[in-house]
Formats: C-alpha cells, structure tokens, sequence
C-alpha cells in the first residue's frame, strides 16, 4: 500500500522536521529485522521523540486504517519489526531516556527505545542492575525486550522480562494513552502489564516501562566445564538442576561454536571438546563458593575432560564476551544459517540433542549449538549454502523437523524470541483452535481494526501457512467473535 499525500502531511505535521522518512533508500534500512529471510519496507518511517506524538501517529493511521508496525532496535529474530504489508513504521530510538531511577522503591522508568544495557551502566556504581540480559543486550531496546518478553543467559536464576515489569504506559490500537500497573506491586484488577508483555506490537505501542531494578550480588563464580559430546553435557545439565541448585546462568556451546567464538574474540574456551557448560552462580560468599564446588564435582563425576573456574573478573568478562557475540562467530563457520528458538523440558535436553545430531546427518547439515541450557531453550543454528537451492530446502525442512521433535517432547515453539511473522504460523502445533481464537478477541479489544503490526504473532489462518494477508484471519465458521 503507499501512503496517501493527505496521511503523510497530517504525519510530517505531527513529526516536525526530520521526524518522518519517506525516501526508498531510507525506508529500506527498516525492510527487515535480524531475520532476513522476511522482508517488507514500511511506506513511511515515523520517530517521534513524545508520547503524544505517538498518540496523534496512530489516530491519523487508524482513521485511514494504515498498518502501523512499532520497531525498537530491529534486533528480533522473527520478523517482527518489518512491514509486509507496508504501512506507518515507528521507531522508538529517540524515545531512549532514562526517565526516573527510584533506588528506595528498587525501580526505574525509562523510555522504550533505551538500549537495555545503558540502563545497567546508569546505576551500577550505585549497586543495582537491570536483570534481563538477551544476548543482543548492548544493542537490543527494552522496548523490544518488553514486547518479545525477552530472556537471556541470566534469565535462569532472575527470571524473564516479565518478571521485571511493574508497568507500561501503552498507545492502545484504539489511539488511547492507557498506564497499565505501576511501581506497586498486585493492583487492583485485570493484569493488563503482564497481557501486554510479549504482545509483540499487536496491542499497540509502548511509550514507557517502570522496571524492577535488582541489587548486585555479593559474589560470582564462573566454571568452565568441558565434556567429550553434547550429549554428555545435557546430561549434566539436568542432573544440576534436579539437584535443586538454581545457577545464575547455564550455557552450552559446542564444538563448532567453540572454534568460531575463540577465533573471532580469543574467549579462550576448551578446543577440541564436543561441549563445554558455561555455569554462573552468584549470591552470598559462602553459598557461591559451596554451590560452584558441587556444580564442579558434577561436571567431573560425569567425565567432564576439564573443569575450571574464571580467575578473575577479566577473564570471567571474556567468557561472556565469547558467549555474547556467538551468533555474529558463526559467521566463521557458515555463509547462512537458520536460527532456530525452541524450548524442551529440561530433562529432556539429552532425548532432544541425540535427535539434534541424527535430523542433522539425515538432512546433511552442519547444526551448531549455543543456547541456553539450563532452560532447556535451544538455538540450533542450521548452517546451509545460500547459493545451493537444494541446502535451504533441506534446511528449512530440518527446522521444521526439529520444531516438532520438541513439541513431541512436551516443549514449546519459540522460547524467547517470539513469533513475529516466522513462528505465528507453527502456533497451531502448540494451541488448540479455542486457544487461538481466544488469543484473536483478546487483541480485537486493544487494536478493533487490526492494524497493529498486522500479519504477526498469530497465524493468519489457524491451519497454517497461507502467507501473511491484509484481511482478518479467517477461522471455521462460528468460532470467530
Ligand atoms: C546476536 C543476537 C542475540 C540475541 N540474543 C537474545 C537473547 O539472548 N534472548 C532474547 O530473548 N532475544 C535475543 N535476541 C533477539 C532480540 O534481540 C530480542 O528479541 C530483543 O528483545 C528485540 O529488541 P529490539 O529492540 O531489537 O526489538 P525489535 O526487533 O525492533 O522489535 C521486536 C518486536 O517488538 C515490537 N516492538 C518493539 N518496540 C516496541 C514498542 N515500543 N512497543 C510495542 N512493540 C514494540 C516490534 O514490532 C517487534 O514485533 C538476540 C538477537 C541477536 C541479533
């Protein structure tokens, strides 16, 4: 769809100078996010600095019901911040201040498009930190973290962007200005926060989030654990964790992985094992020192080739470094891949990773692993040659393979990154058609004419797959409300 003259003055009128982008090469940068198989650039690129500019976009879009697709930092994985449909794209990048630090109530405001780890670097002198750590954490907005509900490494023992969230101040798809939750805890009514969270732009825009603030731990320790396979590792990751220790953070990362990773940032992991366990424990002294001494001795009683723990902070910081910039390392191994996000429960980490490494000899493909294991959420990248038609077929089939092996096992289709237009359709494996079409009235109530980041989340027909259409999902007769 273009936009009309008469909707793009009204939105240059509201925007001021510099604040709407309309040029081709302009609007292209916003084609699509981190997933770049899905493509689609906006008719218009929106950065409103206030609230109330936001407000005014979306009253002008609905009345001429113009798709209006939110981005923060464009950093997702499931095309969701891309406008298949064209449409009013609005950033959030200028609406990027921290706007209160309230230490006596252990909370902050800020705006969404503050990039999530700048909020950590404002008050760590002060003892706090923002707790919610997505591996993209040093470009990634917390808006975004808020609308994909994003995890992380750390997300094990602190708990997901949800956990985090006091209250949002939301544009509704209606063009209201609504405060949902707020610094105190258990208010009364509907939990409008915790709905809204993960709503992935469909119910409207975040324009504010009070966060939780989380006190530093006392101490932390770092082992690193080496093991012979995968395998291996995984059953040592659920043997911690039926042990009742909750680590802060509990990675795996394979041997591919592993050499990608030491020659792209010198983390100086274990070569030539098959996997190494990456395990954080933090907390009091004494219950750090005691908790790392077991988690070592399980490594160990379960063949682990070597065990050790990060010397000081420096080294511990490069660990992570390593760990953090593992997708960017796969650039070494591969010229394209497929992401996978998928969750098992965690006993069934050793079930699911033997069948990782049998769906990758049957389709031939190179799988390689980081993930987070101590959730039981995977991120099998599929490695492929895009210039051989034939690798992306079978890639793509080994995904949707792997996909349903995890549902098979009592898991989930997506863990952390959300469903964006990439998993929207694979919801049917996981939820009932009453599921769905309660989900479907559920984002009628915040956006009536469907015209919040249209085509994502849901599926567009609940039998799946028929592509992303303008037009409401049509369900079988009787069921849609
Ligand atoms: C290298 C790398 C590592 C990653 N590691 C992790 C990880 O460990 N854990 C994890 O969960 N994810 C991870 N991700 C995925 C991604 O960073 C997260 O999903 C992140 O939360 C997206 O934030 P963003 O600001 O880039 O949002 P975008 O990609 O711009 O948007 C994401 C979705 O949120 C919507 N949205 C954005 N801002 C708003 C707003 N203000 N109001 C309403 N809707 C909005 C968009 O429409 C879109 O649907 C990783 C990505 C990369 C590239």
């Amino acid at each position: 769809m273009a936009l009309s003259h008469e909707v793009a003055s009204e939105l240059e009128r509201i925007l001021g100078a510099g604040g709407l982008v309309l040029t081709p090469e302009g609007r292209l940068v916003y084609e699509c996010d981190m997933h770049t198989f899905y493509k689609g650039a906006p008719d218009a690129v929106a950065l409103p600095a206030r609230a109330e500019q936001v407000q005014a976009i979306v009253r002008v879009c609905r009345a001429a019901k113009v798709p209006i697709v939110p981005r923060g930092s464009g950093t997702g994985l499931i095309g969701g911040a891309m406008a298949p449909q064209g449409g009013v794209m609005v950033s959030m990048n200028r609406m990027a201040s921290i706007l209160e630090v309230d230490l006596p109530n252990r909370c902050a405001t800020v705006q969404p498009g503050l990039i999530n780890l700048w909020l950590t670097n404002a008050v760590r002198e002060r003892g706090w930190f923002f707790a919610p750590d997505p591996s993209s954490q040093m470009v990634s907005s917390i808006g975004g973290n808020v609308s994909t509900n994003a995890g992380g490494p750390h997300c094990l023992k602190y708990g997901i962007t949800t956990n985090h969230v006091l209250g949002l101040e939301v544009v509704t798809g209606h063009g209201e200005l609504v405060q949902l939750g707020g610094k105190t805890v258990d208010r009364p009514g509907y939990d409008l926060t915790g709905v809204t969270v993960g709503s992935e732009g469909t119910f409207g825009l975040v324009t504010a989030i009070t966060v939780r603030l989380t006190h530093l731990p006392e101490a932390v320790k770092t082992v690193l654990a080496a093991f012979r396979t995968v395998v291996e590792a995984s059953e040592t990751v659920s043997a911690i964790i039926a042990s009742g220790m909750v680590p802060a953070a509990l990675e795996m990362l394979d041997e591919a992985i592993i050499s990608a990773i030491n020659a792209g940032t010198g983390a100086g992991y274990p070569e030539g094992a098959g996997a190494v366990l990456l395990i954080e424990l933090d907390g009091p002294s004494a219950e750090v020192e005691d908790q790392a001494g077991r988690a070592a001795a399980m490594c160990r009683e379960r063949g682990a080739l070597s065990v050790s723990v990060a010397r000081d902070e420096a080294e511990r910081a490069l660990l992570w470094k390593g760990r953090k910039e593992a997708a960017g390392a796969v650039g070494r191994l591969t010229a394209a891949y497929l992401l996978q996000d998928a969750v098992v429960p965690r006993s069934k980490l050793p079930q699911i990773m033997r069948e990782m490494v049998a769906i990758g000899e049957r389709y031939r493909l190179r799988i390689a692993n980081v993930f987070h294991a101590g959730d039981g959420n995977l991120h099998p990248m599929i490695c492929y040659d895009d210039r051989r038609p034939d690798e992306l077929a079978r890639a793509k089939d080994a995904n949707e393979e792997l996909l349903r092996a995890c549902i098979a096992l009592g898991g989930s289709v997506t863990g952390e990154h959300g469903n964006g237009l990439d998993k929207s359709k694979n919801l049917p494996l996981q939820y009932a058609e009453a599921d769905l079409n309660f989900m479907y009235r559920l984002r009628r109530v915040f956006d009536p004419d469907h015209l919040m980041n249209p085509g994502k989340l849901l599926p567009t027909h609940p039998a799946c797959g028929e592509g992303f259409r303008p037009q409401r999902p049509v369900l079988p007769a009787g069921t849609w409300v």
